[in-house]
């Protein structure tokens, strides 16, 4: 019967061409007859009709459908979301290509690893396999009409019985990932739907991804969030070529952005791959010319640098950033009195737009004319794409040198280095463990070392994560201000995370085994301490948080040296935790040492040092204005560390603060205009009053929780905040001009106090994390007894990883500065010490203020007596 009327279609659509305004009409005539219901039909609209939006269980209902009457569309749910909604990969192709699945997906496997192949066997799977085009729509969930081109798209797949359309399918296998970020796809698309005919803003006004927001396209490294671990698990199972995100820019942008990309790449990108880019964009280019789509542009805006925006370039595919321009209110026509956006043609701007008006139905026009021409692409020339995808391959398997990167073991902080390990696996990269001790570039390791050999699929990937970013100095002209990075310069894990990793140039043996699993290092829990004894735990790691959360959780008393001391002729750092030894505190001690890596030890008698008391349960106050990122990515570090905190609501202000709070921490981006105005109640509705604002009278207020013993930590632009609420003894030092001062994102140099509370368990050169922030001299240290905890050095190199121009301004400058307002204690950070999770190494600092401020200090004679 499907088959019958299948044919039937075949002859009404054959005539149809590719140019994509004309696909809803041609997949329109054909579904009728499939069994298939239009999209049209289903929805209840014309898809991309002005103020329309398709909703994701609609969706989701609608690709089940499809997927049901076509045997070119399987449909799979690959996961849950953060909020628990399904995550879901449509695979498309032809019935002969879908029921051959595992042999094309393990030709991809066997190309993308090509030890041991012959270059003969090589050419022989490029000319049996299939290229495999993976393309993700919604990732940010206010660019909305890349999604609904989706289901379009997906419905001409599985229903237009074109030459064309049969070409695409019969060469090519299509992954596509409908929403990466169905989460936001509800929020966003919801609150449209819900808003309509108020007058109210109809744009969601939170991060529409619980904890990133934006940022969920920027954590493709760190893998965070459970939507990245997804989308690296369908890279890492297909080994596609080709990868295009789909996103929107801004109204006046230019109507379609395509590779190639800006220089500069990040060298680890094989050139192999940035030329495929190039010629991928530059077809997709010309597919819009010959559709008459004008104003598209490439060579503008974005690059290829960070790894956190683009996993897929270190995995052999290209990846396609489609950037089409956004229209009004989400969803309705942009207009202005003259044509839309620049109007003068450039060699990489060959037609600019000559109308007046844009809509959403244009956005879906575009973004599904560069699928198609990707697509197609690929499918008229398959060899070449999968012989050059091997190539990347074989380039990276065969690289000589450097050989290796080498993580000792038994360091500092187990956690940063299982991170980071479990981060490279995560990656694909494969990780070997020496089994004995052994030398390599000169230095000796002990057995249970890490070895990272770089000649692997994968290596590229590796190594751009542990090596120092040198940014090349690129400016807008000669003599000109700085050319910006689309994102940040640095990613050098041993600096964010704080662990040792040595490249090692020349070959050397070791006796290795590959790692399966990434599990923490096994630990030993000491015996019980015998009575004045102790358990002590290390300040060193940040993971030790997760123990602090735990022990508070239960209510177990919890202690911190303020100096260093010794015991059994260890030493051991001001920090150190001491735990009194209950069976109570020896349980959650133990498991919680297990499950990281982390080890306790126990000490014979508890020191006579002045020492701190953790306030019990500690109430952390979060602020976290609407569609703050920091905050976010704040939120999520705290939910992993099960941290008993809150967002902070307007309605915490009915009272006084210190009601429901011991510290409160505002993080980048948190301006007095946020807490004082906050959202506007006309236009958002009450189930936003929680972050209406507070006023005056609320800032007041939040002045009066740090004077009458509050404390407030206060990180990159907040603390501006925090200076402007309590006349801080601050004074910004770095010059306005980008051509000047410039650090677009990078690690700098730090002298770090290891003996400040707020940098208890620091390196003294722990590095910070810089993006655009300030940096500050105290006028005044006696106003508020300030403490400089972490200063930029007063001379030489100030960059450690990524870019910098002007360095020698931070000379000597304040960054972490410890203050006693009042009854309270502020800390406050010019750089910021939480960037999306990333430099967890000073992150602890943020931890260890907000625990230190509201704890009990105690004199020698107390601390030995543990506060009996
Ligand atoms: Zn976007």
């Amino acid at each position: 019967m499907r088959a019958s009327l299948r044919k039937l279609a075949t002859s009404i659509v054959a005539v149809i061409t590719l140019v994509t305004t004309a696909g809803a009409v041609s997949s329109a005539r054909a579904s009728a007859a499939a069994g298939i219901p239009r999209p049209d039909d289903y929805f209840g609209f014309h898809i991309g009709s002005d103020g329309h939006l398709a909703t994701w269980d609609k969706m989701l209902s609608y690709f089940q459908l499809v997927a049901k009457g076509s045997d070119r569309v399987n449909y799979e749910k690959a996961g849950d979301t953060t909020l628990g909604y399904p995550y879901v990969m449509l695979t498309i192709s032809s019935k002969q290509n879908l029921d051959n699945l595992n042999r094309l997906t393990a030709i991809n496997a066997r190309l993308a690893d090509p030890r041991g192949l012959s270059q003969a066997e090589a050419q022989r799977l490029a000319a049996q396999g299939k290229p495999f085009y993976y393309v993700q729509a919604g990732i940010h969930a206010t660019e909305v009409g890349n999604s609904q081109a989706m289901i379009e798209i997906a419905h001409r797949l599985a229903t237009d019985s074109s030459p064309t359309i049969k070409h695409i399918l019969d060469n090519a296998v299509i992954l596509m990932v409908p929403s990466q970020n169905p989460d936001g796809l509800h929020l966003v698309n919801d609150y449209f739907n819900a808003t309509a005919g108020t007058n109210f803003n109809r744009t969601y006004p939170d991060l529409y991804q619980k904890y990133t927001g934006h940022d969920d396209n920027r954590d493709w490294f760190m893998f965070t969030q459970v939507e990245s671990r997804l989308m690296v698990s369908i890279q890492n199972k297909y080994h596609p070529q080709v990868f295009q995100d789909a996103h929107q820019a801004g109204t006046g942008a230019p109507r379609m952005f395509t590779p190639p990309y800006l220089s500069p790449s990040d060298p680890n990108i094989d050139p192999i791959t940035v030329q495929q880019t190039n010629a991928m964009g530059m077809a997709m280019q010309r597919g819009m010319t010959a559709a008459g789509l004008k104003g598209g542009q490439w060579g503008t805006t974005y690059d290829y640098w960070t790894p956190s925006r683009q996993y897929q370039v270190y995995h052999g595919a290209v990846r396609m950033l489609t950037e089409a321009a956004s229209v009004s209110n989400l969803a309705y026509p942009y207009t202005r009195p003259t044509p839309i956006g620049d109007q003068q043609p450039d060699t990489n701007f060959i037609e600019p737009y000559d109308k007046t008006t844009w809509t959403l139905r244009q956005i879906l026009d575009y973004t599904s004319n560069t699928f198609y021409t990707g697509i197609e692409t690929l499918a008229n020339d398959p060899y070449n794409w999968l012989y050059n995808f091997y190539q990347v391959g074989q380039r990276a398997v065969t690289k000589t040198s450097p050989y290796a990167y080498v993580i000792p073991a038994n360091q500092r902080d187990p956690q940063a280095v299982r991170d980071t390990l479990d981060i490279l696996h995560t990656g694909a990269v494969e990780i070997r463990q020496a089994r004995t001790a052994f030398t390599a570039g000169g230095k000796n390791y002990p057995a249970g070392s890490y070895v990272i050999y770089l000649a692997q699929p994968y290596g590229g990937f590796a190594k751009t994560l542990l090596e120092v970013q040198k940014y090349p100095q690129l400016a807008e002209y000669p003599g000109g201000p700085p050319q910006e990075p689309y994102d940040v310069t640095a990613q050098t894990l041993p600096m964010l995370l704080g662990f040792s990793a040595d490249l090692v140039k020349d070959p050397f043996q070791a006796d290795t085994t590959l790692l399966q699993q990434i599990k923490p290092v096994p630990v030993t829990m000491p015996a019980p301490p015998a009575a004045g004894g102790a358990y002590a735990l290390g300040p060193e790691s940040y993971g030790v948080f997760q123990f602090v959360s735990d022990l508070q959780k239960q209510g177990v008393p919890t202690f911190r040296a303020a100096q260093k001391f010794t015991d059994g002729g260890r030493e051991f750092p001001a920090g150190t935790f001491v735990i009194p030894p209950t069976d109570q505190a020896r349980q959650i001690l133990q498991a919680r040492s297990a499950s990281t890596g982390i080890p306790v030890s126990a000490i014979s008698k508890v020191p006579g040092v002045d020492g701190v008391q953790l306030k019990a349960g500690t109430r952390i106050g979060l602020y976290k204005p609407p569609n703050n990122i920091p905050s976010g990515w704040l939120m999520w570090m705290f939910d992993q560390y099960h941290v008993n905190y809150q967002v902070i609501k307007t309605q915490d202000y009915e009272g006084d603060l210190s009601d429901k709070y011991d510290a409160i921490v505002l993080p980048d981006g948190v301006s007095k205009s946020k807490i004082v105005n906050g959202l506007n109640a006309a236009s958002y509705p009450a189930e936003w009053n929680w972050a209406y604002g507070v006023g005056e009278a609320g800032w007041t207020k939040l002045r009066d929780f740090v004077n009458n013993g509050g404390t407030l930590v206060a990180y990159g632009s907040s603390t501006t905040t925090a200076q402007s609420l309590l006349e801080l003894p601050l004074e910004p030092v770095l010059p306005t001009e980008s051509s000047t001062f410039y650090s677009p994102g990078s690690l700098l140099s730090q002298q770090i106090d290891a003996d400040n509370p707020v940098a208890w368990g620091m390196t003294a050169d722990n590095p910070v994390w810089f993006e655009g922030n300030q940096a500050y001299r105290v006028t005044d240290p006696a106003k508020y007894d300030a403490k400089v905890v972490g200063k930029y050095p007063d001379s030489g190199e100030q960059l450690q990883s990524g870019w910098l121009i002007g360095g020698k301004y931070l000379n000597g400058a304040a960054n972490s500065v410890a203050f006693k307002v009042g009854k309270g204690y502020v800390v406050t950070f010019g750089s910021e010490a939480g960037y999306r999770t990333w430099n967890r190494a000073e992150q602890k600092m943020v931890f260890n203020s907000l625990y230190y401020g509201p704890s009990q200090k105690l004199d020698a004679d107390q601390f030995a007596r543990l506060g009996g």
